[in-house]
């Protein structure tokens, strides 16, 4: 321990010091000493680290305000899948389905003819079946898991052969090489990084092959002097080679993109229709779903994964599978284009956009606010279309210290965040629906907690 971090752990104030300024006085008392201790934990650990440490009467007051971890909050980032900030906000009617069960017990494994014990997957698989066109479907908690079950499933023990330029990472540390070897099977990398052909694949084929697998680089673009194996190629030289043919492709759309000028993005049912044996995808990119992994593709194959005991540590809950079942049969029934919100953020007219920039930005401006607006781009994001962008409009804001107004917003009751660039701090209402401005401009109120 330095002398510094000596004298500032002296430094921190008495539990009961803290307890009697004016600020707590509305907290409870017992609620009002545990987050005071706590904070000084907190505090003294940072010290400790070497970390720059909060003020403690702050602390408490954040430990406080009992916000949950996870709550709801604005996405004015311009990324409209933001990750960090929970992926796809579900349809109206999937948030109703979720609610239904989770207050309710639900019918989740029962067979209603018999009474007796039925497939919790059924109504999704239906759905799946009929949407993308493949023999059978199963569902899991995300697409690393779906990941992770198809190649255990069906390629431990034998080659998995992988084009160079898709050993991708994924994002949190998943790496698809270590996935693979993680599995039990052996990853046979072809081809280099800019360029693999159908070739490389024939050739690296053995008695051995358990699987030749495809992966999207959802999250980067290999430009310039680039080559790669069309679908069609894989798909006949896996039917040649009795091999099944595994895609990962990620964002799981089930619509064409293209008249958005997002390109490049894989469908489902083109895997299906080209006659990819397993197509895998998340539930919660571009189909507009909850968290999850789907796994279409032949009946044969889906049933050794559904028999694998993995399957049991990997299955989705009542309410991942009630939201997706409402999500899904919103694409049977026609009316996604209006009701998924991916789908309508993406649809929005920046002319649109720019309108509702203007009122919120005179808003602000009557709170005291050096506020203008102006033209920008969104981004897809969740790892899908990295080099495509969609044109839109901001609230700008400038203020004398922006890291301190963004972290005002992320505290406010219901928090906000958009994104600093250079010398202002970007709202773009792309992905803000016009009932969340309200809570946009309270944040600027400094109703923080
Ligand atoms: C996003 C993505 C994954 C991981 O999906 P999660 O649902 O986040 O687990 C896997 N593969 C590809 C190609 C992806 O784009």
């Amino acid at each position: 321990m330095t002398d510094e971090q000596r004298q500032q752990l002296r430094a921190l104030p008495q539990v009961e010091r803290v307890s009697a300024e004016p600020e707590l006085a509305q907290v409870p008392v017992a609620l009002r000493l545990a987050c005071i201790r706590q904070a000084l934990h907190e505090i003294r650990e940072e010290i400790l680290l070497g970390r720059p440490a909060t003020s403690v009467m702050e602390r408490t007051l954040a430990l406080a305000s009992r916000a949950p971890k996870v709550r709801g909050a604005v996405n004015a980032t311009g990324i409209l899948l933001h990750t960090n900030l929970g992926r796809a906000t579900l349809a109206p009617a999937a948030v109703a389905a979720v609610a239904a069960v989770a207050q309710q017990h639900a019918t989740l494994e029962v067979d209603d003819e018999s009474g007796g014990r039925g497939d919790r997957q059924a109504g999704c698989a239906a759905l799946l079946r009929e949407l993308t066109g493949a023999d059978d479907a199963i569902v899991v908690n995300n697409n690393a898991a779906a990941t992770v079950l198809a190649l255990t499933a069906l390629a431990s023990g034998k080659d998995v052969i992988l084009s160079r330029s898709e050993l991708v990472e994924i994002g949190g540390h998943f790496r698809l090489p270590d996935v693979i070897v993680q599995s039990g099977a052996r990853l046979v990398e072809v081809g280099t990084t800019n360029r693999t052909r159908v070739g490389d694949y024939t050739r690296a084929l053995t008695e051995n092959t358990g699987m030749l697998l495809r992966c999207h680089p959802s999250n980067f673009r290999v430009v310039g002097f680039t080559e790669s194996a069309s679908l069609e190629e894989l798909v006949a030289l896996s039917r040649q080679a009795a091999v099944p043919f595994g895609d990962d492709i990620g964002s799981g759309a089930l619509v064409d993109f293209a008249p958005f000028g997002l390109t490049d993005e894989p469908q489902v049912q083109k895997s299906i229709a080209a006659g990819a044996d397993l197509v895998w995808f998340s539930g919660d990119k571009l189909l507009g779903g909850p968290q999850a992994g789907i796994l279409v593709g032949r009946a044969d194959l889906i049933a050794v994964c559904k028999k694998h005991p993995l399957m049991r540590a990997l299955r989705p809950d009542k309410l991942t599978l009630a939201a997706l079942e409402a999500t899904l049969r919103i694409y049977r029934d026609g009316t996604h284009w209006e009701e998924i919100p991916i789908l309508r953020r993406i649809q929005r007219d920046p002319g649109e956009i720019s309108r509702r920039c203007r009122t919120v930005a005179r808003k602000l401006k009557r709170l005291g606010y050096d506020t203008t607006t102006e033209a920008t781009f969104s981004q897809v994001g969740g790892g899908s279309l990295p080099d495509r962008q969609l044109p839109s409009h901001a609230v700008a804001v400038r203020a004398a210290n922006l890291p301190a107004l963004a972290r005002q917003l992320r505290h406010a009751a219901t928090p906000v965040y958009g994104r600093i660039e250079r010398d202002r701090l970007l709202l773009d209402l792309r992905a803000v629906d016009p009932d969340e401005e309200a809570a946009l401009v309270r944040a600027f109120e400094g109703q923080s907690t």
